[in-house]
């Protein structure tokens, strides 16, 4: 799971009581938050590694419809295979239709 979570938004507790392992468990969490550490070619590089991880994850589905209820503002990273501007995006795409 992505252990540190510095939004101000609502923990995301079914992540602790998951069925299945969260495939980011053990990674590095830096890796999830890449605008805090990186940027242009390097933090694209990040992002699809996180994305990769992200794609082999149980949980991506639930974890992604968790990320699109929460406050854009407050949760950064990456959550669901999606970072912040995916998400942005996938919300105004949905209120168009
Ligand atoms: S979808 Fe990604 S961020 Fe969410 S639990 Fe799985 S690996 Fe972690």
């Amino acid at each position: 799971m992505a252990v540190t979570y510095t939004g101000l938004g609502e923990w995301p507790t079914w992540l602790d009581t998951a069925t299945h392992t969260p495939a980011c468990r053990g990674h590095d969490t830096d890796l999830f938050f890449p605008s805090a550490s990186r940027s242009g070619v390097g933090a694209k590089r990040q992002i699809t590694r996180a994305k990769a991880i992200c794609s082999t994850c149980l949980l991506l589905d639930p974890c992604r419809e968790w990320a699109l209820r929460q406050p854009l503002r407050e949760v950064d990273g990456i959550w669901g295979g999606t970072t912040t501007g995916d998400r942005g995006r996938l919300l105004r795409e949905s209120r168009r239709q």
